[in-house]
C-alpha cells in the first residue's frame, strides 16, 4: 500500500509544475476504501490515455526527462492494486490534471482485525526527546523526498537545513556543523558516495554522522553504504518513524554518557 501511493503521489509532483497542487484522500464504507490521488498538472492527452498503463510509456517526455523513472511506475503500480484485489482508474483532462482512483475491497487490512485498530503503537521510547533541538541535514534531490523528510523530522522538533545537490550540501555541512546528515544516493552531479568522501576529508564535518537513503531495489548499495562509512542506511521508500529511530540512535552513540 505504501508503494502504490508513494508512486501515485511522486508521479503526481513529476507531471505538476511548481505552484500546482497535488492532494491525497481516503474513505471507506461498508464494502469498500477508496483512495484518490490528485493533481493539478499536465493531464493526460486524450489520444495517450490508453497507453497509460502500458509499459515504458512517459506520456510527456519533455517534463518526464528532467526526472528519473523507467516509465514503470504506473504498470507496477496497477499490478500492486491488482494484488490487493483492488482496482485503479483515472481521469484526467489535459492541462488541468489527473486524479487517479483506487478502490479496493474493505475487506483487505481490515475485518475480522477490529480491535487491532484501539491498540497504540509503542512510543517511540524516547527517540522524539533525542531529535529535538538537533540540526539536521537533509540532501536529497527529490523534492517529495525531500518535502516528506523534512515536514516529519520538523514536527518533531529538530532544525531542518536543506541541500538539492552534493554541492551544496558540502557547504552547507561545513557552515552550519549540523548533528546528523541523511544523505539521497541517487543524486545528479555528485553522488551521495563523493559527498561522503569529500566529508570524509574534511576535519569539520569528518565525525558528523551519516545516515543513506537508498532505494530498494539496489540491494548491494547496502552494503556498500556501510562499506563505505556511511554509519546506517534507509531504505527508500523511507519508513518515516524507522527515519526517526535510526537518527536517534545515532545521536545517541555521540552523545558522551
Ligand atoms: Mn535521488
Amino acid at each position: 500500500m505504501k508503494q502504490i501511493i508513494y508512486n501515485l503521489l511522486s508521479n503526481a509532483v513529476k507531471f505538476t509544475e511548481d505552484g500546482g497542487k497535488v492532494g491525497l484522500s481516503a474513505s471507506r464504507d461498508e464494502t469498500s476504501l477508496t483512495i484518490t490521488v490528485w493533481d493539478t498538472g499536465i493531464g493526460i492527452p486524450e489520444n495517450k490515455k490508453h497507453l497509460l498503463f502500458q509499459p515504458f510509456q512517459l506520456i510527456d517526455s519533455s517534463l518526464a526527462r528532467r526526472h528519473e523513472g523507467t516509465g514503470l511506475g504506473l504498470v507496477l503500480t496497477k499490478k500492486l492494486v491488482e494484488m490487493h484485489h483492488g482496482r485503479i482508474t483515472f481521469e484526467s483532462v489535459e492541462g488541468q490534471g489527473t486524479k487517479f482512483i483506487i478502490v479496493l475491497p474493505s475487506t483487505v487490512g481490515m475485518t475480522g482485525r477490529a480491535g487491532d485498530e484501539r491498540k497504540t503503537l509503542p512510543e517511540p521510547s524516547n527517540s522524539k526527546d533525542l531529535i529535538q533541538g538537533k540540526k539536521i541535514l537533509i540532501v536529497e534531490d527529490n523534492k517529495l523526498n525531500m518535502l516528506l523528510a523534512s515536514d516529519y523530522l520538523m514536527a518533531r522538533g529538530a532544525i531542518v537545513s536543506e541541500a538539492f545537490d552534493g554541492v551544496s550540501a558540502i557547504a552547507k555541512a561545513s557552515a552550519e556543523n549540523p548533528d546528523l546528515i541523511l544523505m539521497d544516493i541517487q543524486m545528479p552531479g555528485l553522488d551521495g558516495f563523493e559527498v561522503l568522501n569529500r566529508l570524509k576529508m574534511n576535519p569539520v564535518t569528518e565525525k558528523v554522522p551519516l545516515i543513506a537513503m537508498t532505494a530498494l531495489a539496489m540491494k548491494g548499495d547496502q552494503q556498500k553504504c556501510l562499506d563505505c562509512g556511511f554509519d546506517d542506511y534507509i531504505s527508500k521508500p523511507v519508513n518515516l518513524d524507522e527515519m526517526v529511530e535510526k537518527i536517534a540512535f545515532q545521536l545517541l552513540k555521540g552523545c558522551p554518557q
